[in-house]
């Protein structure tokens, strides 16, 4: 059973299978490892994809489409011809090629994957990449981040205790950050950020924009031919700077010759608004997950446009030390997915290790808005589980009553990041009874417990009572069996608990109390906001920040114990 490894990128598609204790690239019906996502269709009204279709673009632009992964998840329909599509519909040509390429290649059938998607990607997008293998006649075993994908090539699992990357993914139409971080054997997702609409293909369209100024022309007098033919023209210039220090651009329009000498240095100067683009996410990264470019051990480079010289220098320099780019990075994300396969395939090569994800929205619940007298606005949202939190994840917030006599409480649940309930997406409810108290008197505690699956688990405690009223909100209903369910179920029941009461974090509290009894003066004052500190530490409930924390104490207490602090 072969699982077949997917990128199914922007601009351009690969895939590959773990094989010999590798990962494999395979090579398309002409030889090539990458396949544009490109569709069309031809005169005979048959569907063309790929190269073929790419070269169509510019000889028959009505009949051709690209760049649709950025519509994955809308109703959006693109025409080819006098039919439609949608970017699912879309999607699914292009694997439907990759999988007949794999199948030629390899000689067997294969009808399982793994499918790459942006971190950032919502569940909406990520059902949508879904359902676009399922179309092509493929089970998808399961959608990997890129940016994760990316880091298990450049061996992120295989490093030491404690290892944190920063891939950079900077592909024709997306920008894409991430802090893939290695910790006690597992893998995490940690910030994610980026530019949905930033990639290669802006720095062509700001070139063309340039050109045509340069040269007096005004883009609406050319044709969708011509304007399609400069826009590779000077597609192929961007790339020729990669290499090259000069370019010279020489090309007919309306019957003149133009001719347009761009060097880096203009090139860098004109991009310089695309530039900060870059610069703002990966310095929003840096801050989300408190961590400085030298707390990083290597920038992995992913995508084509981030060939260009420009963006190197910048993260050079943003780094302070050069990027790593030896592997191909239009190909790294589909050596990841099949890395991915071969673990799926339970490959004995591939074991050890764990990947964890972030949840890419925030889920919450709403509360009363007291400053909206009117009660124009409705319920604002009250975050439970933060976006871009590792998962699995268990956190809770206690709300009180609204209303003097409340009976009943009901707890909404949302997923979204507006501040008004009302914007974001309804999930489900809970309600619970309530004894009769002044408002504000009663409080109940909510709990949710958030797995990679999509498995929302929600505990409403009322405080005062006990009583404890369950829901479990299935976020993708068809990609769960029974077993799975289960599976999840278990591994959440042993995060229902608040770090504040297990038992190691207890005892180190009451080890650090004793000592802040028997302690004076200056000693006695340390210990005093060391407790503080972790106290806050334990109630912000992000488990891997409190096993450091609770690292660092143990081994203070230590040493003040044998008396070496103070
Ligand atoms: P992807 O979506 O990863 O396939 O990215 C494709 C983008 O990378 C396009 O915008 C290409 O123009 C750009 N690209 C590919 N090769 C180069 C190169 N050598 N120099 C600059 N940009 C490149």
């Amino acid at each position: 059973m072969t699982i077949l490894g997917i990128d199914l990128g922007t601009t351009n598609s690969a895939c590959a299978i773990w094989q010999d204790g590798k990962a494999k690239l395979i090579p398309n019906r002409l030889d090539k490892l990458l396949t544009p996502s490109v569709v069309g269709v031809d005169s005979n009204g048959e569907v063309v994809v790929g190269d073929i279709a790419k070269h169509r673009l510019i000889s028959h632009p009505k009949e051709t489409v690209s760049v649709f992964k950025r519509a994955m998840g809308t109703q959006q329909e693109f025409s080819l011809g006098k039919q439609r599509f949608t970017a699912v519909e879309l999607s699914a040509l292009i694997l439907r090629n990759l999988k007949e390429d794999a199948e030629n290649f390899t000689g067997e059938k294969i009808d399982q994957a793994v499918i790459s998607v942006p971190a950032y990607f919502n569940d909406v997008q990520r059902k949508a990449t879904k359902q676009a293998g399922e179309l092509a006649g493929l089970q998808v075993e399961r959608l990997i981040n890129e940016p994760t994908a990316a880091a298990m090539v450049y061996g992120l699992h295989e490093s030491a205790d404690e290892t944190q990357f920063m891939i950079l993914d900077l592909g024709g139409g997306t920008f894409d950050v991430t802090l893939v971080e290695f910790f006690a054997g597992v893998m995490e997702v940690h910030a994610s950020s980026g530019d949905n609409f930033l990639g290669g293909e802006d720095f062509t369209n700001f070139l063309v924009e340039k050109f045509l100024e340069a040269n007096g022309l005004n883009i609406n007098s050319l044709t969708i031919a011509e304007r399609q033919h400069i826009y590779s023209i000077l597609n192929d210039a961007k790339h020729a700077l990669s290499a090259r220090q000069t370019v010279v651009v020489e090309q007919s329009l309306k019957q003149q010759d133009k001719s347009w000498t761009l060097t880096r240095e203009i090139f860098e100067e004109m991009a310089a608004p695309l530039l900060d683009r870059i610069r703002f996410p990966i310095e929003k990264t840096l801050r989300d997950s408190g961590a400085s470019p030298s707390d990083i051990s290597q920038v992995v480079l992913v995508g084509g446009a981030t060939r260009m010289q420009t963006f190197r220098s910048l993260v050079t320099k943003m780094f302070r030390r050069m990027p790593s780019g030896h592997i191909d990075p239009d190909l790294v994300v589909a050596m990841g997915t099949a890395i991915q396969a071969g673990l799926k395939e339970k490959s004995s090569d591939l074991d050890d290790v764990v990947l964890t994800d972030v949840c890419p929205y925030s889920l919450g619940t709403g509360v009363l808005n007291h400053a909206d007298r009117h009660g124009k606005q409705g319920n604002i949202f009250l975050p439970i589980i933060e976006r871009n939190t590792t998962v699995p994840v268990s956190f809770e917030r206690t709300v009180a009553t609204a209303q003097d006599n409340q009976k009943v409480v009901s707890v909404g649940i949302y997923q979204g990041e507006s501040r008004l309930v009302k914007n974001n997406i309804f999930l489900g409810d809970i309600e619970v009874k309530v004894p009769k108290a002044p408002k504000g008197k009663e409080t109940i505690t909510i709990r949710y417990s958030y797995d990679m699956n999509g498995l929302l688990e929600v505990d409403v405690t009322v405080d005062s009572t006990g009583l404890i009223v369950n829901k479990t909100i299935i976020n993708s209903p068809d990609s769960l069996s029974e077993e799975d369910i289960k599976k999840s179920q278990e591994k959440l029941q042993h995060l229902k608990f608040h770090p504040r009461d297990t038992e190691t974090n207890r005892a180190l509290l009451a080890r650090a109390e004793r000592l802040y009894e028997s302690s004076l003066d200056d000693r006695r004052e340390y210990l005093g906001s060391l407790i503080n500190d972790f106290e806050v530490l334990l109630e912000k409930q992000v488990l891997r920040d409190i096993e450091i924390g609770a690292k660092k104490i143990e081994a203070i207490l230590d040493s003040i114990e044998k008396d070496t602090l103070f």
